[in-house]
């Protein structure tokens, strides 16, 4: 029936999943540089790390804040990071453990202004004093 028909025009839609910033080192990934990758996603190593295997999750559409992804990003990203965890196990057998985590501005410590997931394996005995993990975003109160 004609009235049923669907006549959303998605191409606005996909122009969005398109979108790129002049200049922004995360949109501009050399594909030699991608250890794992979805449609929406790609997966890189950290060009400084907090622990070997320390990867970065970037979507790839340039958007600043981690809370501004689409929910098809978002699955895929979280999809994205259970693969590159699971790689990262099965490469080393060090590894006893994770921290995954976004900054979102620079009040928090982003630096790279495209949204990423880190995703840093951890080792028993890589820090004096793990207990709080992330808390340590501010160091005195990482323990409680
Ligand atoms: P954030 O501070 O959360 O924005 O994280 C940015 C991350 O990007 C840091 O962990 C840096 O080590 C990493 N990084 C900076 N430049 C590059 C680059 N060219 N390639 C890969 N990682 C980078
Ligand atoms: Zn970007």
């Amino acid at each position: 029936m004609k009235r049923d028909r669907d006549t959303t025009d998605f191409r606005g839609v996909a122009a969005r999943y398109r979108e790129r910033s002049d200049g922004c080192i995360f949109c501009d990934v050399d594909s030699s540089r991608v250890v794992a990758a979805n449609e929406l996603m790609v997966a890189i190593k950290d060009a400084y790390p907090v622990t070997e295997g320390h990867s970065l999750l970037l979507p790839r559409r340039h958007v600043a804040s981690p809370n501004a992804l689409y929910q098809p990003v978002i699955n895929e990203m979280w999809a994205l990071a259970a693969n590159v965890r699971g790689e990262l196990l099965a490469a080393d057998e060090t590894i006893t453990g994770f921290n995954f985590g976004s900054n979102d501005g620079a009040s928090a410590g982003q630096t790279v202004m495209h949204a990423h997931l880190h995703i840093i394996p951890r080792r028993d005995g890589d820090a004096e004093r793990p207990r709080g993990g992330v808390r340590g975003v501010i160091p005195e109160r990482q323990a409680y």
